[in-house]
């Protein structure tokens, strides 16, 4: 059984540490990132999902945090 209280935090897709379920990564990954893309990833429109997306997929293919870009 889970308790509701302990799924406050997700483990960031990057490095698995926990992180709050809102942010995509923990602030240390985040930090990483280049600044125009966590600029891109912050704004929360209809391509939000979509840059959430191509994040994911760099992560995934194992690219470095310093160099993944997404759709401005
Ligand atoms: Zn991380």
């Amino acid at each position: 059984m889970t308790t509701p209280t302990r799924q406050a935090t997700t483990p960031c897709p990057c490095c698995r540490q926990p992180k709050a379920r809102s942010l995509y990564l923990c602030s240390l990954c985040w930090g990483t990132l280049p600044g125009l893309t966590r600029r891109a990833l912050s704004r929360r429109d209809s391509k939000a999902m979509d840059r959430l997306q191509e994040l994911h997929r760099q992560l995934a293919a194992g690219r470095p945090l310093a160099e993944i870009q997404v759709t401005p």
